[in-house]
């Protein structure tokens, strides 16, 4: 094969998509354009970018040099046509469904989410009148059901927070497709490394930067993925992509951008009017995280496969949910969606209930106590007397944060230093 139809394989792609020297300094690493605006050619330029008839940076709120190197690479390491870089991973939410939905309108999503995911549709998106209808994904049919002519979209986790949950996207891909309605999946804790949802016919892919892209702990960012898959002119459901436009001269979105169009809404119309643009300084420290993703995610898998076989055979433990396990109810699934690893989170119950839980996360030295994920360091949380701690025994229970429930974020160190970690926690 000729050098020039070679395809770049995934860990080429981690480092060089998107990015090449700087035209103007030579600079290899990509600058940080810590900027706000850009001088305009003359003013039939500027006329041409405001009416988006060329493509070209205007005001950092709605596109900058160093976020668009960050959009490239994602976008490609994920299989889609075009990223849109955002302030944070609920930020890229937000724009989704307000590039959808109107007022009145329906969603349907797994009520195995990330639990500020949860919170965010429940009240925040009732308030904007986005009304979320909950399905199970232990039981695809309760997804068809949920279906209404008033649907505009399905969202789902690939592997889901916190519990190890892994999602049967193509199934779930062929209920939208019948519905005629676009498979949002936020991919945050497969990364692309271990899973492509485009691959399972996911339209659009958004991601939490904040976790295993950026990878260290160190900075807040979202993106959205438009696989380019979508007809949004079909039957007239999406307004925003198949109506004229006033304020760019009548052109419509979906016909002017084709199979990048819903990114470009996203920006042109969400990110402008609504604002949550991620910093240059982010983007350049994810940019730099997500050219060792492969090696991260290797490793991260690997550990926590080590960490879960170890406290499987604890006698302090009642149970380890973790599909990377073959005894793992989600294991099939794991090992067609996410073959190379399932991933560095999972969630295990102690016999000795809430004080235990409670004493374990006092105890620990190398683990990190806190509510976050996808970091270099090892990360412990007992959602029972933290972030669930409001919540009545039941509901906790419901939420999968029991009183015995312990989650934790494997993170890079030596297994052996994790594990022994973990023993003297166990036995303090
Ligand atoms: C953290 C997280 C989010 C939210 O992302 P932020 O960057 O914190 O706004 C969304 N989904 C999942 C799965 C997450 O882990």
């Amino acid at each position: 094969m000729a050098e020039a139809e070679r395809i770049p394989g995934f860990a080429t792609l981690s480092i060089h998509a998107g990015a090449k020297p700087d035209p103007t300094t030579g600079a290899r690493a990509t600058p940080i354009y810590q900027t706000t605006s850009y001088v305009f050619d003359d003013v039939d330029h500027a006329a041409a970018l405001f009416g988006l008839q060329t493509f070209g940076n205007i005001y950092t709120r709605i596109g900058n040099p160093t976020c668009a190197v960050l959009e490239e690479r994602v976008a490609a390491l994920e299989g889609g046509t075009a990223g849109l870089a955002v302030a944070s991973g609920h930020a890229a939410q937000v724009l989704v469904l307000h590039t959808l939905m109107t007022s009145g309108d329906e969603f349907v999503a797994s009520k195995k989410l990330y639990g500020g995911s949860i919170n965010q549709f429940n009240h925040s998106f009732k308030n904007f009148g986005w009304n979320v209808v909950w399905a199970d994904p232990d039981d695809i049919s309760t997804f068809e059901k949920a279906i209404t002519p008033k649907t505009k979209a399905i969202f789902i986790e690939s592997i889901a927070n916190p519990g190890g949950i892994v999602t049967d996207i193509e199934a779930i891909a062929n209920i939208a497709r019948k519905a005629g309605v676009p498979l949002i999946v936020d991919n945050t804790l497969a990364t692309p490394y271990l899973c492509k949802p485009i691959d399972y016919g996911a339209d659009v892919v958004v991601h939490s930067l904040t976790k295993f892209l950026g990878g260290h702990g160190n900075s807040i960012g979202g993106m959205i993925v438009d696989a380019g898959t979508f007809n949004w002119s079909r039957d007239k459901k999406y307004p925003m992509l198949s109506e004229p436009r006033p304020e760019y001269s009548g052109i419509v979105l979906h016909e002017t951008f084709g199979n990048f169009a819903f990114a470009i809404a996203c920006r042109v119309l969400g990110l402008r009017d609504l604002g949550p643009a991620l910093s240059p300084f982010n983007a350049f420290l994810i940019i730099t995280g997500i050219e060792t993703l492969p090696l991260r995610m290797q490793r991260h898998s690997e550990n926590a496969l080590a960490v879960a076989e170890w406290l499987a055979k604890r006698p302090e433990v009642a149970w380890v949910s973790y599909p990377g396990l073959p005894s793992d109810k989600y294991h099939a699934l794991a090992k067609k969606y996410a073959p190379k690893g399932a991933g560095a989170l999972f969630t295990f119950g102690l016999k000795g209930g809430y004080d235990a839980g409670v004493k374990l996360v006092s105890n620990v030295k190398l683990f990190s106590h806190l509510a976050n994920i996808g970091d270099t360091r090892s990360l412990i949380i007992h959602p029972a007397s933290t972030t669930h701690k409001q919540l009545s025994d039941a509901q906790k229970v419901q939420a999968g944060a029991g009183p015995d429930v312990v989650r934790l974020s494997i993170g890079l160190e030596d297994k052996e230093d994790i594990i022994a970690d973990l023993e003297q926690a166990l036995g303090a």
